[in-house]
């Protein structure tokens, strides 16, 4: 008891004059004075308010995505479109087929049978249920051709080889999208680690995450599923085009 005493004159200071009173007074047998400090009430403070973000953020994502403004709101601003590669989205951006970021729908939409149908188990699983492919696996990793990288959904071109980098992370990761290619949206499925989703524009197919980690000249680093694209070899693209040609 008297090592008690002791502590507790040591933190008076900390509670103010008020404090101090309980303080003389708990000692005789009420323990729950802790509770009217200002340092106490603070630190409650502090946690409910901690409570009350872990629950909004999954709510405030659905609100805005909801009302459209999620996009507007995270969209990165891209560089002068790139003079490589073809721009498929520019063509239906005119076709007036509302993009549902919500319900993940976009221009291309399929059922989820018919998802499924279509795809293999993993690309359905990361297109469609934002699953994470297990890190070094993609053999896009040590894609080093020229060429275009096709989403495995739709078929819209994302990105073009000279925008992809080694990144070091063991999947495959580029500086910049095709003009129009992808659509950006919020992600706070982990809490307290808000992330950009990274989807195909087209298909609203779900592609990977955008940090701002990246190299020259976007900062950007477009970290991508391998499993959610497919790529195309400029050689057999030109190849393909003289044969049908011919
Ligand atoms: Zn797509």
């Amino acid at each position: 008891m008297q090592q008690l005493s002791g502590a507790r004159s040591s933190m008076r200071p900390l509670f103010g004059q008020r404090g101090a009173a309980r303080a003389v007074h708990a000692s005789a047998g009420a323990s729950s004075d802790y509770r009217q400090s200002p340092l106490f009430r603070a630190c409650a403070t502090l946690t409910a308010f901690a409570l009350l973000i872990m629950l909004a953020l999954p709510l405030a994502r659905r609100t805005l995505l909801g009302v459209g403004l999620a996009t507007t709101l995270v969209s990165v601003p891209m560089g002068p479109a790139s003079a490589e590669g073809s721009n498929p989205a520019s063509a239906s951006a005119s076709s007036g087929v509302v993009i549902d970021v919500e319900h993940r729908r976009g221009e291309v939409r399929y059922s989820e049978a018919e998802w499924r149908q279509r795809l293999t188990p993993e690309q359905y699983q990361v297109l469609r249920r934002e699953a994470t492919e297990r890190r070094w696996t993609s053999p896009f990793n040590y894609e080093k051709r020229p060429g275009v990288f096709n989403c495995a959904g739709c078929g819209a071109p994302l990105f073009n080889m000279s925008s992809k980098y080694e990144s070091g992370t063991g999947w495959p990761s580029f500086f910049q999208p095709l003009p129009d290619a992808v659509t950006e949206v919020p992600d706070y499925s982990i809490v307290f680690m808000p992330r950009t989703e990274v989807r195909c524009r087209r298909c609203q197919g779900h592609l990977g995450h955008v940090f701002d980690d990246g190299p020259q000249p976007t900062g950007l680093r477009y970290c991508m599923n391998g499993a959610a694209m497919t790529f195309e070899a400029s050689g057999e693209a030109a190849a393909a085009a003289e044969q049908a040609a011919a």
